[in-house]
């Protein structure tokens, strides 16, 4: 088979670039992916009960980018859809990132109006504090509550996700999810969030739907690489694997989702509920929240996270000082090659990317091949 590119992985970064490829310089592409199906780790797909679940852990999208927003639109409409995710703490649900209703959730009246007003006067209304900073910068009182915090929604939760502490990642991490001094009960605030209405494997379906895209499923990209003629080549896995992990195994982390369905149509409050200190898994997840879906059934996902190794997924790249530093090591190989090979995607480039910073690390990506090109 001859193509101009050979795409591997699927996900947001393979479709995207495969999409524009195709469409925009009219040129060939083979899509491989290992798994039997499209959409990376943002797939879903319906269970044996009917029930629409992501396959990989809740996916909601969200995004300040209109460019990223308006580029998906045109493979699909949305469902609007606001986050919500609940932490158990000392036996109460409060809402995650923790604010000021958690806060009234967890204190007597008196103690929560005060804590209410340090916080405002501390750092103003609206502001959001990444704990770790909160625990440098308190004073007084908000000691206690940064500690409080510290304590009880984010180490067990980070060691358990990690089996590293809050310090030991880079504190972008922690930062992710900060204190939101705000009754704002939603996981993000961007200007863009919801859920594709007939599902993420939809939207894919739609992307990858042009006569210059081939995908081939259930193929190691190893498998085939000798059979085929390609111009160039994308690659979207993880880097160090690429390089037949020459300077020594980059961590990623991984998980393991055990699915229940119930006789019921909702088992909890919200689409994700976060055990923060109790028990081995970190989160239960619900998709039916997010999707909307009407059922006398429900699907319930339970995350265990795991040590990453050759028999499961790399979900997480592990941000840390000591591992930019090898990724670095590969980042030097890939340019090296960069007229035949380019690099691009959460595993690939190492980054935590959520789904719209994988669209626009692929969009820019594409912006560069077709200047070159012109
Ligand atoms: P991926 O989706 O990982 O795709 C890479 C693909 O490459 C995979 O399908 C893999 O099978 C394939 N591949 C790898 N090696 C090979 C090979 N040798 N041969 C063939 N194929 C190969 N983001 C959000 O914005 N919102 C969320 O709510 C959210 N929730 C998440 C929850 C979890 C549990 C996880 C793990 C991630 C979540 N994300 C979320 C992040 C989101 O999943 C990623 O941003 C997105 O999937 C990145 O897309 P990608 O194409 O770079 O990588
Ligand atoms: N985190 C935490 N407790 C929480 C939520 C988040 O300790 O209740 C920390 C934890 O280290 C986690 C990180 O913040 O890995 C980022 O959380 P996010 O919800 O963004 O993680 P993801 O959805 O990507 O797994």
């Amino acid at each position: 088979m001859i193509v101009d590119w050979l795409i591997v992985g699927a996900g947001f970064t393979g479709a995207t670039l495969a999409e524009r490829i195709a469409s925009q310089l009219d040129q060939k592409v083979l899509l491989v992916d290992r798994r039997d199906h499209i959409g990376g780790n943002s797939y879903d797909c319906y269970n044996e009960e009917g029930i629409l679940i992501h396959k990989y852990g809740s996916h909601t999208f969200h995004t300040n980018s209109s460019m990223v927003w308006n580029y998906l639109s045109r493979f699909t409409e949305w469902r609007h859809y606001f986050h919500n995710v609940l932490a158990v703490v000392d036996g109460k649900k409060v809402p995650v990132p923790f604010n000021l209703n958690s806060i009234y959730a967890l204190f007597p009246q008196k103690y929560a109006e005060k804590l209410e007003e340090l916080l405002i006067q501390h750092y103003g209304y609206g502001v959001k504090v990444p704990i770790l900073k909160l625990r440098e910068s308190a004073s007084g009182d908000l000691i206690f509550l940064a500690d409080y915090i510290y304590k009880k929604v984010f180490y067990h939760y980070t060691l358990k996700h990690w089996e590293l502490n809050p310090e030991e990642l880079d504190p972008s991490v922690t930062a992710r999810v900060p204190v939101y001094i705000s009754r704002d009960n939603r996981y993000f605030q961007d200007t863009y969030q919801g859920i594709p209405k007939h599902s993420y494997a939809t939207l894919f379906s739609r992307m990858l739907n042009h006569p210059n895209i081939r995908v081939l499923l259930n193929t190691d990209y190893r498998e085939i690489i000798g059979d085929i003629k390609f111009k160039r080549m994308i690659y979207t896995g993880p880097i160090d694997a690429f390089f037949d992990y020459k300077h020594g195994t980059l961590p990623y982390r991984s998980l393991r989702f055990d699915f229940d369905t119930l006789n019921q149509e909702y088992f909890q409050e919200a689409g994700t509920i976060n055990y923060t200190n109790e028990y081995e898994f970190t989160r239960i997840l619900e998709t039916k929240h997010l999707t909307g879906q009407i059922s006398p059934k429900t699907t319930i996902t339970y995350v265990y996270p795991q040590q990453h190794n050759q028999q499961n997924e790399p979900y997480y790249p592990i941000p840390r000082a000591e591992n930019r530093l090898l990724y670095n090591l590969y980042l030097k190989e890939a340019e090296q090659i960069k007229d035949k090979v380019l690099f691009a995607g959460r595993l690939a480039d190492y980054k935590y990317y959520n789904m719209d910073q994988a669209v626009a690390r692929a969009l820019t990506l594409f912006k560069e091949i077709a200047e070159k090109r012109s």
